[in-house]
């Protein structure tokens, strides 16, 4: 039983869980230094949700960790 593929935009600029902008300095050709990820907590909980393929190549998006931080939700693709 596999749940059928989404077709999900896996560039590295781009949020895998929500499809926004993530705003990565990495992405944007920046050092690491700089991005907001560096500051923040990702919860190992939301982490466990993004596809395998996207772990490592794309990251989560702030309003999305600020989502699942405050209201415990996961923001899914709009359709
Ligand atoms: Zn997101």
């Amino acid at each position: 039983m596999n749940p059928p593929a989404t077709p999900l935009p896996l560039a590295p600029t781009r949020c895998p869980l929500c499809g926004d902008a993530n705003r990565c300095a990495v992405a944007q050709g920046q050092t690491p230094r700089t991005c907001w990820c560096m500051s923040a907590q990702v919860p190992p909980a939301l982490l466990e949700q993004l596809p395998r393929e996207a772990v490592g190549r794309s990251c989560i998006c702030a309003t999305c960790i600020a989502a699942w931080n405050q209201r415990g939700v996961i923001r899914r693709f709009a359709r």
